[in-house]
């Protein structure tokens, strides 16, 4: 059992301003693991006074990268120190399989952590240059308040990718983890407050989407930085546009994978599949929609479905599991609606679609494919964020990316083949912001990552993920003068 009783406020625990409690229900036993103060409108109030307060008088803004980056560093550490712990704490929380969630959820958030305090030294937040009419310092400041919004399916992942750019460039932060997922975000206050993190630099205020409007809104926050669904994401983009105020967004996906007509699907599969049902099929990045060559089609789907068959589905805190449950009794309702929608505009189930045999408690549902999907359908367009794969033929390579791009969202995608070169034509060609060529690696934490069309504004990770939380000012300077950076 992990509880709190008190909120992460202002770089102290605080009574929290009202009674009101998250429990934290595991979805493998449907059990209680832990619980935490739910944040109210006044915690947020109290949260955002105090980081406006560290970000305008306090040391933060103002000590040099360096010295932010070895906060980052030392959370780092800690986190490689718990690793077990940590991932057990998320699996409990979400469901996450704990093989793959000591990777994913916690060893990446390590690495993201560490991308960034290197970023520390060799990142330029001073340039002077020769300007058109005479010098010129671009200076890189921190762009203030932030708001740090996420989802509950990479919790600690989403949360770091967030933190540790906004960190670096000398932001404040009140962080809005999801109440689904409260209590890693309170590990992770605790092991910044541990690395030495100034008081007031972070808050987590775990709360529901209201509360998490009252953020969006709030006066004293410069920036927001959202990541969640589509639809939300519409709403605080709405929000901050009417302030004017900066946001990014990292949105849903219903990403393609390309099976050329070469493909060899023996090594193929083993590689695109944990990218296609990866996280219990919860995760944005998901290949959901596997593309086929026509005349190939039921070899495609029979390799496919014995791949699936394969699957280990069981308790996330099994090491040898593979898929866990969902996140809630209300994402499996939702899951096993598709399934049900999918039948009814004519697709097949060639396996699963059921709930798991010999498992009578959790919120599983069985990893699940459909055959004969045309992509116009409902399972083919929106994100059932569940272990449900669609496979659709395609004619020709031309129309394989017709239907690949024929998605309102643009997160990630994969094509496979013989030919690299081919490969990477294909890839060329696919409106999103991430892309593997005959490669299972669909995040490169030094390199930009986000969403074309409704999958999202901005892009986070390499530089471009620090560039989300600095303003450029541009300083003319007198002739002659050269500054010291
Ligand atoms: P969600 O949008 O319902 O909630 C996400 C977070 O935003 C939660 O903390 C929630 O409380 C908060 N929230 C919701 N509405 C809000 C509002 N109007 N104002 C302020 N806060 C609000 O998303 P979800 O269903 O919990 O998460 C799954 C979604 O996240 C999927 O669509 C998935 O694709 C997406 N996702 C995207 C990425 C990415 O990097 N692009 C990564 C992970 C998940």
């Amino acid at each position: 059992m992990t509880s709190y009783d008190r909120l992460f406020i202002g770089g102290d625990w605080v009574e929290p301003s009202s009674s009101s409690i998250f429990e934290v229900i595991s979805p493998t036993t449907e059990e209680l693991v832990g619980s935490t103060p739910e944040a109210q409108v006044a915690d947020v109030d109290r949260a955002v006074a105090a980081a406006r307060q560290a970000f305008d008088h306090g040391p933060w803004p103002r000590m040099a990268p360096a010295e932010r980056a070895a906060v980052l560093s030392k959370a780092a550490e800690a986190i490689r120190n718990d690793m077990q712990g940590i991932s057990e704490l998320i699996s409990n929380e979400m469901g996450s399989p704990v093989s793959w969630g000591l990777l994913a959820q916690v060893l990446a958030p390590t690495m993201i952590l560490d991308y960034y305090a290197g970023l520390g030294s060799s990142f330029s937040f001073d340039t002077v240059k020769d300007g058109l009419l005479g010098p010129v310092l671009v200076a890189k400041e921190p762009v203030g308040v932030v708001a740090a919004i996420t989802p509950w399916n990479v919790p600690l992942f989403l949360a770091v990718a967030k933190l540790s750019p906004a960190l670096l460039a000398g932001c404040t932060v009140v962080f809005k983890p999801a109440p689904e997922t409260p209590l890693d975000a309170n590990r992770l206050a605790e092991i910044l407050a541990e690395a030495g993190l100034p008081k007031g630099v972070l808050s987590v205020v775990p709360a529901g989407r209201e509360v998490g409007e009252h953020l969006v809104n709030h006066p004293g926050v410069d920036k927001v930085s959202f990541t969640g669904s589509s639809v939300a994401g519409r709403k605080i983009g709405a929000a901050c546009g009417a302030n004017l105020k900066r946001v990014s967004l990292e949105l849903g996906g219903k990403s393609a994978a390309i099976l050329l007509d070469d493909v060899d699907l023996e090594t193929t599969l083993p590689l695109m599949m944990p990218n296609a049902i990866m996280n219990n099929g919860e995760a944005c990045i998901s290949l959901t929609r596997i593309l086929a060559p026509r005349d190939r089609y039921t070899e495609v789907t029979d390799a496919l479905v014995e791949q699936v068959r394969a699957l280990k589905v069981g308790d996330a805190l099994d090491p040898a599991t593979e898929v866990g449950p969902l996140v809630a009794e209300r994402q499996r309702d939702r899951v096993e609606n598709y399934i049900r929608i999918g039948q009814e505009e004519g697709a097949k189930v060639a396996i699963g679609g059921g709930r798991p045999e010999g498992i009578d408690r959790g919120w599983f549902v069985e990893p699940t494919v459909f055959v004969d999907v045309d992509n116009s359908m409902r399972i083919a367009q929106e994100e059932i964020f569940g272990p449900v794969l669609s496979v659709i033929p395609y004619d020709d390579e031309a129309d394989a990316v017709r239907i690949a791009n024929d998605s309102e969202y643009g997160l990630c995608g994969a094509v496979y083949g013989q030919d690299n070169d081919r490969g990477l034509a294909v890839a060329r060609q696919i409106r999103t912001g991430t892309y593997m060529v005959n490669s299972n690696i669909p995040i490169d934490f030094s390199s930009p990552f986000g969403g074309y069309k409704a999958s999202g504004v901005g892009r986070e990770f390499g530089e471009d993920g620090l560039e989300l939380f600095l303003e450029k000012k541009t300083i003319n300077l007198p002739a002659g003068y050269t500054p010291a950076v």
